[in-house]
């Protein structure tokens, strides 16, 4: 689920009182309430979304202008650096942040991720 506002796809909970919560654009901190026990709301957001765990990365291959914009296309929430920046951290083979990557998605992007050139770390 995207944010109305922002188009953001990260979000908190904010407030809960028994079955109900409120959940908050973690970007720009537009609040939405969703009933807890709706389970079966094709738009609501799945358990595990909320628990996201943020991945680090490493480039494999030395990074380009396009493999740096094919990454951030697939992973909205990465960390945000220049390509000198990138280079510089392929250069000491040290990490970035990839944001955060839901479970149920995330197979398929470190394939792709594997196609640009970036390693997960700590996987
Ligand atoms: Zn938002």
């Amino acid at each position: 689920m995207k944010c109305d506002r922002c188009g953001a796809p990260i979000w908190r909970v904010a407030t809960k009182l028994g079955s109900l919560e409120t959940w908050e654009c973690v970007q720009c901190g537009a609040r939405i309430p969703i009933g807890a026990n709706e389970s079966g709301r094709g738009d609501s957001v799945p358990s595990d979304s909320l628990h996201l765990s943020e991945l680090q990365g490493a480039w494999l291959l030395m990074p380009s202008q396009e493999r740096v914009q094919r990454a951030e296309a697939l992973l909205p929430n990465m960390e945000r650096l220049t390509l000198a920046q990138h280079l510089r951290r392929y250069l000491d083979k040290a990490g970035f942040s990839l944001g955060r990557i839901s479970s149920a998605d995330r197979q398929e992007t470190v394939r792709e991720l594997g196609d640009v050139g970036i390693e997960i770390l700590g996987d």
